[in-house]
C-alpha cells in the first residue's frame, strides 16, 4: 500500500478491531451498539458492513497503528499502550505524526507499570540510575527515564518480561498489570504507574478529505451516546416538593431531572437520567430522605 494511500479518496470506512484477544470482543459490541452489523468472510479477517458502509478489518492489535499510518485502515481500536508506543517509536525515527487517540472507549483498563524485587526498598526513580529495565514498551520507558532524568537501559523483550529479574536479564521490569498476581508470582511488586491505559479509538492525525469525514463523524456520535448511557440508568421517583433539594443532593451524578406535580402541587413525580450504580443502599437512602414507587430503568440507546 503506497503511503500516500490516506489521502485516497474511499467512500466506505475502514475500522481495524483486534482479531482474538482481550479487546475484540469488547470492541465489537461496542461497534454492533453503535448500529454496525456485518457480513463475515470465510477466513474471518473482513466483516462487510451490511448497515451502513463501514467494513471491519480483524488483525494483531499491534499492527493497528501501522495499518492507519499506511492508509490500509482508516480508524482503530487499540490499547493506549501500542498507541502511544508506536506514535513514539515514530517520532524517534523523525516521521510524521499520522494517527492519534480519537476517544478512550471505557474498556481494556490496564497500567503500564513499573516492578521492582519485592526485597528492594524504593527510594523513588533516581534509584533505576544505570539499572538495566525488561520490558516491550521502550519507547514509553525511555520517554518516561527521559523526563525523569534518569539514564538506564532498556532491556526489550517481546514477552515473558516478568521473569527477566530472575534470569539475571535485567534488575527490574517495566510492564502491563491488571492484577498484580503474575507480579507476586514472581517476586516482584509495583512501584509507579507510567501509564493508564485503556481501549482507544484511533484515527488519523488529519481529517478525512471525502465521505468517510461523514461516516466517522455519525460513528462517533453513535458510540458517544453508547459509551455515555453505558453504565446509566433512568430513576423515577415520587416525592413531596419540599424533599427534592435534599433528594437531589443524593443524586449527584444524576442529569437535571424532569419534574411534573401530580396530587396538586404538592408531590412531585420526577426522573433523571443516573450515571453512577443505582445501588440497593442507595435506593434505600432515597427512601429514607422521602423518595417513593422508586423504579430503576435501564436506558437503551441515547441521541444528545
Ligand atoms: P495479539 O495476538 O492481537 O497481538 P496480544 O497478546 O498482544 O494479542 P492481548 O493480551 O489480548 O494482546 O492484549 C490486548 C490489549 O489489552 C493490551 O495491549 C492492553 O491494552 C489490554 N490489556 C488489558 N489488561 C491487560 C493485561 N492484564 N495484560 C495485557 N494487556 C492488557
Ligand atoms: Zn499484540
Amino acid at each position: 500500500m503506497s503511503p500516500t494511500a490516506n489521502s485516497a479518496v474511499r467512500d466506505r470506512l475502514r475500522i481495524a478491531i483486534q482479531k482474538s484477544g482481550r479487546l475484540s470482543e469488547p470492541a465489537r459490541a461496542l461497534l454492533a451498539s453503535s448500529g454496525l452489523s456485518w457480513r463475515e468472510s470465510r477466513d474471518k479477517l473482513f466483516c462487510y458492513g451490511e448497515s451502513l458502509p463501514v467494513d471491519l478489518l480483524l488483525v494483531r492489535d499491534d499492527d493497528i497503528p501501522g495499518l492507519i499510518a499506511d492508509g490500509v485502515c482508516d480508524l482503530g481500536i487499540v490499547g493506549r499502550n501500542v498507541l502511544v508506543e508506536q506514535a513514539g517509536e515514530r517520532a524517534e525515527a523523525g516521521k510524521p505524526e499520522v494517527f492519534r487517540e480519537w476517544r478512550s472507549l471505557g474498556f481494556g483498563a490496564c497500567k503500564l507499570s513499573l516492578a521492582v524485587p519485592d526485597d528492594w526498598t524504593w527510594e523513588g526513580p533516581s534509584q533505576l540510575a544505570g539499572k538495566r529495565i525488561a520490558t516491550t514498551y521502550p519507547n514509553l520507558l525511555r520517554g518516561w527515564l527521559r523526563e525523569q532524568g534518569v539514564q538506564a537501559e532498556a532491556v526489550v523483550l517481546n514477552g515473558s518480561v516478568e521473569i527477566a529479574p530472575r534470569l539475571g536479564q535485567a534488575d527490574v521490569i517495566c510492564d502491563l498489570v491488571s492484577s498484580g498476581a503474575t507480579l507476586a508470582a514472581n517476586q516482584l511488586k509495583p512501584v509507579l504507574d507510567i501509564l493508564q491505559s485503556e481501549a482507544v479509538l484511533a484515527g488519523p492525525a488529519q481529517p478525512f478529505g471525502d465521505v468517510r469525514a461523514e461516516l466517522a463523524d455519525l460513528l462517533l456520535r453513535r458510540m458517544d451516546g453508547v459509551l455515555r448511557i453505558r453504565d446509566s440508568k433512568l430513576l423515577m421517583f415520587q416525592a413531596p416538593r419540599d424533599a427534592v433539594d435534599q433528594l437531589m443532593l443524593l443524586l449527584p451524578d444524576a442529569e437535571p431531572p424532569t419534574m411534573c406535580a401530580i396530587d396538586g402541587a404538592d408531590t412531585l413525580s420526577l426522573q433523571a437520567l443516573c450515571h453512577g450504580a443505582m445501588t440497593w443502599q442507595r435506593l434505600e437512602d432515597l427512601k429514607r430522605a422521602g423518595a417513593r414507587g422508586l423504579m430503576v430503568l435501564p436506558v437503551e440507546r441515547m441521541l444528545a
